[in-house]
């Protein structure tokens, strides 16, 4: 207790010294808690890093209020139709970790049912990622991050052909401009080396050569990190999804849970938008809200501070690169930051190149607004060192930014992952923090997660689990005969709807009817690519507005862009 209460004044004083305002602290069973008015929302984030700063702290509870702090708002009960039923594990969110565990947790024989707050799947942090599975180099050593990226790289090969989904090993390479810069390459090989990544390559000008053709003749050494990934993260999705579903879980959309019942400190019942249900376990993926998961349970030890990135993507046309790149100026600068690994230049499955994302401490989890200095910012980073690195390619144009979109990440004061069960209530089981390199990390965040399940509760195997899932055919990706036995057999598939991306009416059709089927715009277009290409839906959004008008039996002025009142339509002109 006193060694609690000197900490706390400890805290206090080195948050007085470096902003200058005095919260008050206290701490207990290593859990900082602040509270106080300050200044600003900058101040109070500084405020949670100091505290989580010292090694005794184990997490912060960051209840200082600021001008402008958002109110938390519990979502109205909208029906009861789920009250009564009963599940053995419930998983709060459907983004990739809530959806992982759940199909995860369908080996045994359990009854799951997964509650996601969205009319669609993975529409937060997942849907904002830059779909790169990192190399391990990029998480603080030692961290359970690093831990999980490292082990969770390792076994994507295995996990997206399970589920076949595209995914492929292009590789980080870090390039010297001058002398100085290749005397650091040595330290760029040990420290992922140290960090578990296997078998980095130096590289002379031959080998840069054969990773990545065309770069300035100034540039002669590198070194090449190979494991790095890139994967299609809404294909995956629905992968895991689908597979879900098909080994037994009952997946539940625009269902938010809004409360948590326990007896004798244990899970018993949870209260959601439709209705109240009985289970023993939970599952907390609520990604920029599992610490209001958390809280519900009675179980409130940490505090999220959502971290907003932008990132740019390009016409397919611009394919500068053929790895994840940079420089080793840019490298070190980004091991140097204290919150983001500095955004990159990052190809994409589908063939598109990214920049970004930028990493901005905002108060708003749902803010996923994209700014014009967000694309000036990333266009004046990344561009001119593509011209320099790449001279002979052509030359970076804005006018080539097809899109830009934003998200959240759910970052933690530590700054690290939470895996692991309440130390307070049982049958609560966290998987929050899960910030960048979550997507990287999952394959390893769902095992220990089903490790803590298979220890605590000794489930019994499902011998009918099935862990392959395969998905459905591109029309665009067909060699002409194939195409066109496909357009005899139904003729929609003859039918383009969207002409960037090949896409056919057949297909959008399919899209609104899957087992994961599409509710809105959005929805096709992220099942289908449809509305994805150069002219990001300017041809075919009335086409399937139409469409999605008859095949889900609405008037077109109901058709959503993506939910709530998001209708496309406002009404009739004529
Ligand atoms: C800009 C950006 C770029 C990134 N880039 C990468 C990258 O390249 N590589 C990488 O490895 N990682 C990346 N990440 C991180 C990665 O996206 C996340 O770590 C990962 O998606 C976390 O998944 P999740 O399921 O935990 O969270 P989410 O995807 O946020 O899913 C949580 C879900 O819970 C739902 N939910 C919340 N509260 C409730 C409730 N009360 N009831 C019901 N549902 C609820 C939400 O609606 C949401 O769908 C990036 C993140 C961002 C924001």
């Amino acid at each position: 207790m006193r060694g609690d209460r000197a900490l706390a004044r400890e805290i206090q004083g080195e948050i007085e010294k470096a902003i200058g305002e005095q919260p008050a602290v206290s701490v207990r069973d290593g859990i900082a808690r602040l509270r106080g008015r300050f200044p600003s929302h900058q101040a109070a984030v500084d405020a949670g890093l100091l505290a989580a700063g010292f090694d005794r702290i184990r997490q912060v509870v960051n209840d200082l209020s600021f001008p402008g702090k958002m109110r938390f708002r519990t979502p109205r009960k909208v029906s009861d139709e789920l009250t009564g039923c009963e599940f053995d594990v419930v998983v709060v969110g459907g983004g990739v970790i809530g959806l992982a565990v759940a199909r995860e947790l369908s080996r045994f024989d359990l009854s799951i049912a997964l509650f996601e707050r969205h009319n669609d799947l993975g529409m937060d942090q997942t849907l904002h990622s830059c779909a790169m599975v990192h190399p391990a180099i990029q998480a603080d050593y030692g961290t359970l991050r690093w831990e999980m990226n490292h082990k969770g790289n390792a076994m994507w090969g295995d996990t997206a052909s399970e589920l076949d989904v595209d995914f492929e090993r292009i590789g980080t390479l870090i390039v010297a401009e001058n002398p100085e810069e290749e005397a650091l390459l040595p330290y760029v090989l040990n420290e992922a080396v140290k960090h578990n990544d296997p078998e980095p390559e130096l590289l002379d000008r031959d080998g840069l050569d054969r990773v990545e053709p065309g770069l300035a003749s100034h540039v002669s050494k590198g070194v090449l990190i190979w494991n790095t990934g890139i994967i299609s993260v809404f294909e995956l999705v629905i992968a895991y999804a689908e597979n879900a579903l098909s080994n037994g879980v009952s997946i539940f959309l625009d269902t938010a849970v809004t409360g948590v019942h326990t007896e004798d400190s244990a899970i018993r019942a949870i209260d959601t938008t439709r209705g109240t249900v009985k289970a023993r376990i939970l599952i907390n993926a609520a990604g920029l809200y599992a610490d209001r998961i958390a809280q519900y349970a009675g179980d409130r030890f940490f505090t999220l501070h959502p971290r907003k990135g932008e990132t740019i993507i390009f016409d397919k046309s611009y394919q500068p690169v053929r790895t994840v790149f940079a420089p080793v100026s840019l490298a070190t600068e980004a091991q140097d930051s204290k919150y983001t690994k500095g955004g990159g230049i990052i190809p994409t499955t589908d063939g598109n190149l990214q920049f970004g994302p930028t990493a901005i401490e905002v108060c708003d989890r749902e803010d996923v607004s994209t700014t014009a200095e967000g694309c000036e910012g990333l266009f004046e980073k990344f561009a001119p060192l593509l011209q320099r690195l790449k001279p002979d390619y052509e030359k970076p144009d804005k006018g080539k930014v097809i899109t830009q979109f934003a998200g959240c990440r759910a970052a933690t004061y530590k700054e690290d992952f939470i895996i692991e069960p309440s130390r307070k209530v049982r049958g609560l089981i966290h998987a929050a923090g899960i910030q960048s390199p979550g997507l990287a990390s999952t394959p390893a965040i769902v095992e220990r997660l089903r490790e803590i399940v298979e220890e605590d509760w000794r489930p019994a195997t499902d011998g009918a689990f099935n862990p392959a899932r395969r998905r459905k055919v591109r029309f665009s990706e067909l060699d002409l005969k194939t195409k066109d036995r496909f357009i005899w057999d139904d003729h929609l598939y003859g039918h383009m709807v969207c002409r960037c991306e090949d896409v056919s009416e057949a297909e959008v059709i399919r899209a609104l009817h899957g087992p994961v089927a599409a509710r809105s715009l959005d929805g096709v277009k992220r099942r289908t690519r449809a509305g994805q290409g150069r002219c990001q839906g300017g041809f075919c959004m009335p086409r399937i507005v139409d469409i999605i008008s008859r095949e889900m039996g609405i008037g077109k002025e109901q058709v959503l862009k993506s939910e709530g009142k998001s209708y496309v339509l406002s009404g009739r002109t004529k």
